[in-house]
């Protein structure tokens, strides 16, 4: 029977025990993925604009920060926003996406009294 002051697991001042390991998991999620508009289906919907029709889907954060073409600032990472792309591309769906753009959202509600920017 160890004695006091020599117990066998030694504990911290605070009373817990010294991790000796870490855990090796790694949170879900911080490995790098493009964004695949075919695995955010639920809050995607086709809008008709004076500048034709868009497929708008909501974002609710990416990794990587885009440029609004709206203001044509920063959206920065994990701010939930839009990715739109033309509905009605003239160079097939697949063009379209590729071409998508990430807006703010309220500059894409915004969009049709203000230009993009490029
Ligand atoms: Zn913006």
């Amino acid at each position: 029977m160890p004695g006091p002051g020599r117990a066998a697991v030694t504990l911290r001042e605070d009373g817990a025990v010294p991790s000796g390991r870490r855990s090796s998991k790694r949170p879900y999620g911080t490995e790098h993925t493009p964004l695949d508009p075919d695995r955010l289906r639920g809050g995607r919907r086709t809008e008709h604009g004076r500048d034709g029709e868009w497929t708008v889907q909501d974002v609710r954060g990416s990794e990587r920060e885009y440029r609004c073409p709206g203001c044509d600032q920063l959206i920065a990472p994990g701010t939930a926003h839009v990715v739109a792309w033309a509905a009605d591309g003239m160079f097939g769906p697949e063009a379209a996406l590729a071409d998508r753009r990430h807006w703010h959202s309220a500059c894409w509600a915004a969009r049709g009294r203000r230009r993009p920017t490029r």
